[in-house]
């Protein structure tokens, strides 16, 4: 049986990191990439806000640079999706397709998805005038109007970033009620450049690939009528789900699903660390997700040297 001293799941710029980290400090690690190798930043354009990329750099792009990275240091890479992990017993065991890892210490990078509409035109103009992230994307929308998804604190804090850069936001959200915090209603009610579209749904998303999104279908969902609104952008704020479903009942979760970390990445199982979005549904971003994919590896290095493994 081959042991490893380290397994990290998940390929977005936490798990890279870590692995990165972790090839530099000798640990030899196995990275289980996933199914969306690259992560949520594989299906962004210009990423403008990572650190050291002055003109930016494509989501894309930035992945293949990490995975580089990792893989010059002797990180071992499998294009595979996690299919079972136990983290009752250790050595850990881990199951990608089929085949079964053993690892000393595991790092749990698997991120998490932004929920979506459902729509097929939502698919089309996915990062061509639909986005899940005002702080990636709001500034392709300069000077030009939105709207925003959801009625949570998500959406709202989407809004208001957007008010600074766009003329008009609009905030559909399918109640007349928001879910949002009080303050962050009043921040928004007060913003001059926000209106909101009440008992709004979204059933269409209008444009063509070429020029991309020209406006959106709202259906309102008590008078049950059609209205076509122009817009330039539309940003779905309607929550995040982490990718945890593989570790339910085995690790601490909080009531969204995220996975709970104390003193740096220390998950409730000793020797499972986890880092980025999979437990942080605060920041979400690419550079504090890689961020805690370092301490996460730095976590695991400490730990084998203190406790073995
Ligand atoms: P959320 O609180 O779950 O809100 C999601 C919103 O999207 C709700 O208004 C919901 O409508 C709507 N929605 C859900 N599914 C929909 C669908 N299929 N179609 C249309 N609308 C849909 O999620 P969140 O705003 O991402 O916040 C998640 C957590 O992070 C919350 O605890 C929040 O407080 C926290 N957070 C805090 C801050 C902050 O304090 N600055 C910022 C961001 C997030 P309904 O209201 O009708 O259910």
């Amino acid at each position: 049986m081959e042991l490893h001293n380290v397994v990290v799941i998940g390929s977005g710029p936490a798990g890279y990191t870590a692995a990165l980290y972790a090839a530099r400090a000798n640990l030899k690690p196995l990275l289980i990439a996933g199914a969306q190798p690259g992560g949520q930043l594989t299906t962004t354009t210009m990423v403008e806000n990572y650190p050291a990329f002055p003109d930016g750099i494509m989501g894309p792009q930035l992945m293949e640079e990490m995975q580089k990275q990792a893989e010059r240091f002797g990180t071992r890479i499998l294009q595979r999706e996690a299919t079972k992990v136990d983290l009752g017993v250790r050595p850990f065991t881990v199951e990608a397709e089929g085949e079964t890892f053993h690892c000393r210490a595991l790092i749990i990078a698997t991120g998490a998805s932004p929920n979506l509409l459902g729509l097929e035109s939502e698919q089309r103009f996915m990062g061509r005038g639909v986005s899940t992230c005002a702080t990636c994307d709001g500034y392709f929308f300069k000077d030009q109007e939105v709207v925003v998804v959801g009625g949570g604190d998500s959406a709202m804090e989407e809004a208001l970033y957007l008010s600074k850069l766009c003329s008009k936001v609009t905030v559909v959200h399918r109640r007349d009620k928001l879910r949002a915090s009080k303050i962050m209603q009043e921040r928004a009610f007060a913003n001059s450049k926000v209106a909101f579209e009440w008992q709004g749904r979204i059933t269409e998303i209008l444009g063509d690939e070429a020029t991309g999104v020209k406006g959106v279908r709202l259906k309102n969902l008590e008078t049950e009528k059609q209205t076509d609104l122009p817009i330039n952008g539309v940003f779905i704020a309607i929550g995040h789900s982490p990718n945890t479903a593989l570790f339910r009942g085995q690790l601490r979760m909080d009531d969204l699903g995220y996975i709970v970390t104390e003193n740096g990445t220390k998950t409730s199982v000793p020797g499972v660390f986890a880092c980025g979005d999979v437990q942080d549904h605060v920041y979400r971003q690419a550079v504090t997700a890689a961020g805690s994919g370092c301490m996460a590896a730095m976590d695991v290095e400490r730990f084998l040297e203190t406790e073995g493994g």
